[in-house]
């Protein structure tokens, strides 16, 4: 029987783009190796739900095959636009110094900061360990994704009575049932009270064909749309939305309050939304063969290395296989380097290996505020001739800017 839509609970058909098996990102390697057992492996194979238009994968990835193994594997979502974020939370509703507000995991840390210097309110946080009894590595939200129940959710209510507002960060996209989690959370709310919510937004990388949209840990791919339904379907209606853009990443915000669930026949998705996801699918064979080709005329100059030893590089080597292009990762962490990119012979090094005269292009797969870091950087090595470009679509740097009409030539 064919999974149910995480949304809308439709029969889902295996119809999309297949990546057979995306290695688990943080799973680096203390040997070379391409042997699929030597690593964690999550099935990829996006798909669109043929009834609300939810873009997901086929199968929901387990919380076992995510979490991370190792002690020092972190996660940073993006933080510019939290100030303005925050001020739209105590626009709409203002908490008093009887108000409550809580968060689920450690994404929710810096907005429930703000929020709490901001106002009168209390905060609260789920403690992994005290709360779930985890004992593991709780960055990220794997760990919550299948453990967020109404068994949990007693517990926080006897913990801290019922919030005014709650605040979910970078969860919703990693569950396998959207009503259940939404219902859940609504539980923990008062009367009135309000869901602070942030997502990846998907629209543009649908759009302009950016597949750094794709990782192994997202089940699901949100538009402003498709999130709008999905909240409805789940009864939330929303109040406030907005789309936090940047050159290399892209967050819906949403302030939403419990209402009656709406009927999919009420909210049906328009042909556009559809039309997305088949171009996105069917221009992907043609976007692997351009960056193979773009990446083996350029390497006829030189080395080529990718900035980034995190999920994008994992993704962008796997999902277009181009393993075998990339001659290193660059990543001045020091738990990573020395390891290898999972599935790969492609080793982690420090920024002093850009120095070698034989790397004449450099791509980046870090965000926004790293890559500008970086980029600073690294003069010794464009003043060298070498090339520094981003692997998104989006960003002036990046030669893979499909729609808006890139210079392919070599560095
Ligand atoms: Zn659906």
């Amino acid at each position: 029987m064919n999974p149910a839509c995480s949304a809308c609970s439709t029969s889902l058909a295996p119809r999309g783009i297949n990546l057979g098996y995306l290695p688990v990102s943080h799973d680096l390697l203390l040997e070379p190796s391409v042997d699929p057992h030597s690593h964690r492996r999550i099935p990829f194979h996006l798909v669109q739900c043929p009834r609300c238009a939810l873009v997901q994968t086929f199968e929901a990835p387990s919380a076992n095959d995510l979490i991370p193994r190792a002690n020092w594997v972190s996660f940073t979502e993006p933080s510019l636009h939290l100030e303005d974020f925050a001020q739209a939370v105590l626009s709409i509703l203002p908490p008093t110094k009887t108000s409550m507000i809580g968060g689920i995991s450690s994404k929710d840390d810096s907005l429930l900061k703000i929020l709490a210097a901001s106002s009168q309110a209390s905060t609260w946080r789920i403690d992994p360990t005290v709360d779930t009894g985890f004992t593991g590595n709780s960055a990220g939200v794997s760990w919550l994704q299948e453990t967020f129940d109404q068994s949990l959710a007693n517990r926080l209510r006897a913990k801290h009575g019922k919030s005014d507002i709650l605040v979910a960060r970078h969860f919703l996209e990693h569950v396998p049932h959207i009503p259940r989690i939404v219902q859940e959370m609504i539980s923990l709310l008062k009367p009135g009270g309000h869901l602070v919510l942030e997502v990846p937004d998907c629209e543009q990388g649908l759009l302009v064909g950016d597949d750094s949209i794709l990782w192994e840990e997202h089940h699901l791919c949100f538009t402003a749309a498709t999130l709008t339904r999905s909240l409805r379907l789940a009864g939330l209606k929303i109040l406030w939305s907005k789309s936090y853009q940047f050159p290399n990443e892209t967050c819906l915000a949403v302030i939403a309050t419990p209402a009656s669930p709406t009927a999919l026949t009420d909210t049906p998705p328009s042909p556009a939304e559809f039309d997305s996801f088949s171009t996105f699918a069917a221009g992907f064979p043609d976007r692997c063969r351009t960056i193979r080709h773009l990446l083996v005329t350029w390497r006829k100059h030189g080395a080529i290395a990718i900035y980034g030893a995190g999920h994008h590089t994992n993704t962008f080597l796997h999902a277009h296989k181009i393993t075998d292009l990339i001659d290193f990762v660059v990543d001045d962490n020091p738990q990573k380097t020395g390891k290898f990119i999972p599935g790969t012979g492609i080793r982690v090094l420090n920024s002093d290996s850009l120095r070698h005269p034989e790397v004449s292009l450099c791509l980046s797969s870090l965000g926004f505020s790293a890559e500008q870091r970086v980029v600073s950087a690294s003069t010794a090595f464009t003043n060298a001739g070498g090339a520094f470009y981003s692997i998104f679509p989006k960003n002036n740097r990046s030669p893979f800017r499909w729609l808006a009409g890139s210079t392919l030539t070599p560095p």
